[in-house]
């Protein structure tokens, strides 16, 4: 049975994600970072590459175990703000551990020694931030997400600041998640959920952490496993004020658009992508509203303040004002009487980040 999903690229070009810094060199099948416009357009379900169908478990006659799901067939009504339900990504593939039991592994390495001894323990304390929330994969606790270090040792032989799949490690499982450091840079990259490739594609997961905080491991983490930002999700203006102009480098990007002869710069460096980008205002990216019909949303219960996935009110502010008073901040919560409240740092995810797992990671019961 071959399962076969074609999605649209200009589809693609309207969930945007996480990170402020310019994508690393392109991939045939990566996003580039949090920002997806690069996005190719081709994604296919399981049993299609030779180098990752060895990830998926079958059942001897071909069929999926129980319970099987992939991730665009689920009730787009449910969980969080992701590119799961939409079907532009995957949850990582289901394999059998060593214990016999079904489970959604999320493959990581480092690309080097350096690379692990910076950012081993974050990395590992990240994951426990989830795991705290999650409790172990099992029956009881819902979900089968593990995560597991497969590097062998490392991600590539010969890490040169640059991905490139001819130094490949031999050994470490190609769709691995590569995980690196680029300090002094601020931010964080990384691919959003899992994507099949039609060729092995070594490198084309990745996450780049720009320090070693463990809370900003654990929201690309978030991303990792398929979380979009929750306030850029389609609806987030009924509950959160974005103010663009209060963002570092608006009114820079703005004079350059006015010198360019450009018209409606303030409602395009804010709303389009490619316009902000344009003009060096590329933190826009990161808040610009996404399209219902490409992501999904809570349900009924509305937006999550508590999401490892939103950012905190003074994240690039301009304003040093929105230390003390969120009017002057980019992003903020909308007050019942009118005043703004602050966005305050999750450095945990929240029982909806928690919900979203249980979701798209459902535990499988044994065959
Ligand atoms: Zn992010």
């Amino acid at each position: 049975m071959k399962l076969t999903i074609f999605i649209v690229a200009a589809a693609a070009a309207l969930l945007s994600v996480a990170m402020a810094a310019a994508p690393p060199p392109g991939q045939q099948t990566a996003t580039g970072t949090d920002n997806l416009n690069t996005t190719t357009s081709t994604v296919e379900g399981p049993n299609i590459t030779s180098s990752d169908a060895a990830s998926f478990i079958f059942l001897p006659d071909g069929r999926f175990p129980p319970n099987f799901t992939f991730g665009g067939m689920l009730d787009p009504n449910l969980g969080s703000h992701d590119a799961l339900s939409a079907g532009m990504r995957y949850a990582w593939p289901m394999i059998r551990d060593d214990c016999g039991r079904f489970v959604r592994r999320v493959k990581y390495c480092f690309v080097n020694e350096d690379n692990k001894t910076a950012l081993r323990h974050t990395f590992k304390e990240a994951i426990k931030s989830w795991r705290q929330e999650l409790g172990e994969p099992s029956a009881e606790s819902g979900h089968n997400l593990q995560f597991k270090d497969v590097g062998n040792p490392y991600c590539y032989a010969n890490w040169q600041n640059e991905r490139n799949p001819e130094n490949w490690q031999d050994g470490t499982d190609v769709d691995a998640l590569a995980v690196r450091i680029e300090r002094g840079t601020g931010s964080a990259y990384g691919t959003l959920g899992y994507q099949f490739a039609l060729e092995s594609a070594p490198g084309r997961h990745y996450m780049v952490l720009g320090d070693d905080h463990v809370g900003r491991a654990a929201h690309e983490i978030g991303h990792v496993l398929g979380l979009a930002h929750e306030h850029q999700r389609s609806d987030r203006d009924q509950y959160i004020e974005f103010r663009c102009n209060k963002l570092k480098g608006f009114s820079d990007a703005k004079k350059r658009a006015e010198q360019a002869a450009e018209f409606d710069v303030d409602y395009k460096l804010c709303n389009y992508q490619d316009f902000a980008i344009k003009y060096g205002f590329n933190i826009a990216t990161q808040y610009t509203r996404g399209l219902g019909y490409l992501t999904t949303h809570d349900g009924a219960d509305g937006f999550d303040y508590k999401s490892i996935m939103i950012y905190l009110s003074w994240e690039s502010a301009d304003d040093v004002r929105c230390r003390l008073n969120a009017e002057h901040c980019p992003l903020a919560k909308k007050g019942e009487t009118g005043i703004s409240a602050f966005v305050p740092f999750n450095e945990r995810p929240s029982s909806r980040d928690v919900a979203f797992v249980r979701q798209f990671y459902r535990w499988v019961p044994q065959p």
